[in-house]
């Protein structure tokens, strides 16, 4: 017997019309950028050296419009097509470090959000299995940012695996997050998975509560389809 997938089928032409319609919209994610790498504040694959992440934004500015990140959702839902090259920065994990390359963003114009796991944010608590001396960012310090070219995402009341968790707990660690950082001037409704990770009933909790999923699939955006893809930010070799 010939199982024909049809919905599969479906996306494929979908996408394939995409693709003829639309330029590429990427979305970058960064996680802790400084001058120097400390292995025992950061993991190898969750660092970036200042000046090689100062190269690689002029270089992509070059080639593309950075935008904030609810105006590339308005692009990917609305545009019906689109010649002009659009990135975002998106940045994980909440570490103090973000701070360090704002003024650099400031001066290029370059808008940034950060995806939080409220837990952290008293100063004293740390993710679970992390490198025991990271620096993640205080309540006071988050609330001081409030530069136009910011927006403040949600990740997880605490870095957890959302697909491990049951639709309750996954629920609850939403609400705490929007209750947390809902309070904060430049708070948008988007959730980035912690390590990408989703399944139907993560999509069906932040569909049900209004917030627009942001995954870690390494590719790229041409219209929206239910959720935003997000790659990490290539590295340029600093020449
Ligand atoms: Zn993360």
């Amino acid at each position: 017997m010939i199982v024909t997938n049809l919905p599969a089928i479906g996306r494929k032409i979908n996408k394939r019309a995409d693709r003829l319609r639309f330029q590429p919209l990427e979305v970058f994610v960064i996680h802790a950028v400084t001058d120097t790498y400390n292995p025992e504040a950061y993991l190898r694959e969750d660092w970036m050296q200042t000046e090689i992440f100062v190269q690689t934004i002029k270089r992509l500015k070059r080639d593309y419009t950075f935008i904030p990140l609810t105006e590339a959702y308005g692009h990917l839902k609305h545009d019906w097509l689109r010649r002009r090259r659009y990135a975002v920065l998106t940045c994980d994990d909440g570490f103090a470090s973000v701070q360090g390359i704002l003024p650099f963003l400031e001066s290029e114009k370059v808008p940034i959000t950060l995806f939080i796991n409220p837990r952290y944010l008293d100063g004293k608590s740390r993710r679970e299995g992390y490198a025991p001396s990271v620096e993640y960012l205080t309540e006071a310090q988050l609330a001081g940012l409030t530069s136009h070219l910011v927006s403040i995402g949600m990740h997880g009341y605490e870095h957890l695996d959302a697909t491990k968790q049951s639709e309750e707990e996954f629920g609850r660690s939403v609400t705490l997050c929007t209750e947390m950082l809902g309070k904060h001037p430049r708070y948008i409704p988007y959730f980035a998975y912690t390590w990408g990770r989703n399944n139907a009933t993560t999509e069906r909790v932040l569909k049900r509560m209004g917030v627009v999923p942001v995954l870690c699939d390494g590719a790229s955006n041409y219209h929206y389809r239910g959720a935003i893809s997000r790659r990490l930010l290539p590295e340029e070799e600093n020449k």
